[in-house]
């Protein structure tokens, strides 16, 4: 079955994603308006600025339909900013962007630009010994119960899944490791 998957083309690391998909052979939509949603098998929330792609997708009339076609069972995947779009908590107050995902998130949890590194994980399940880059990353802090923690660093948990949402603190579309995505892809298939 041929898959498309949209990738939120807003503000970000969309180019990345994009190409990620296609050189696995996956049809990808640069997702900017409400009509783009309407004919993917799934949607990836890239890393980026979270505040500005939260207000881009509000403006954008695209809130209500990412929520309705996730609660429906569409598979999305949030990189980085992704991850503090999904959660249904931001530590500090800020209010919640999509809130879909059982979780509370700690925005530049590793601390700012300076704060970017590399480091190897194990994505329990889906690769061991991925290359994890992360740049001015969010952790997540808290838990619901449907809420499976795939990976940590020291008690920061880094890669989740509830059912059909997908998140990690890292940025797997720079690499050339795609492990991650071809996991997602089969989620959307
Ligand atoms: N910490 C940033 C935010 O909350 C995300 C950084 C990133 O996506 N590289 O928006």
């Amino acid at each position: 079955m041929s898959v498309k998957i949209g990738v939120l083309g807003v503000q970000g690391a969309v180019a990345e994603h994009i190409k990620t998909l296609e050189r696995n052979g996956v049809e990808a939509v640069n997702v900017k308006r409400l009509e783009d949603l309407s004919d993917i098998n799934g949607l990836i929330l890239p890393g980026g600025e979270s505040t500005t792609i939260g207000r881009l997708i509000v403006q954008g009339n695209m809130k209500e339909k990412i929520q309705e076609l996730a609660k429906n069972g569409m598979p999305v995947f949030g990189t980085c900013a992704g991850m503090v779009l999904l959660s249904e908590k931001i530590e500090g107050g800020e209010p919640a962007h999509l809130g879909l995902l059982n979780a509370t998130v700690n925005r530049n949890g590793f601390g700012r630009q300076v704060h970017s590194f590399e480091k190897e994980l194990n994505i329990e399940g889906i690769a061991e010994g991925f290359n994890g880059v992360f740049i001015r990353a969010p952790y997540i802090s808290e838990v619901g119960p449907s809420v499976k923690v795939l990976e940590t660093i020291d008690e920061k948990v880094v890669a989740v899944e509830q059912d059909n949402i997908l998140a990690v603190s890292f940025h797997p579309e720079l690499t050339r490791d795609d492990r991650i995505i071809n996991y997602f892809i089969n989620k959307c298939k």
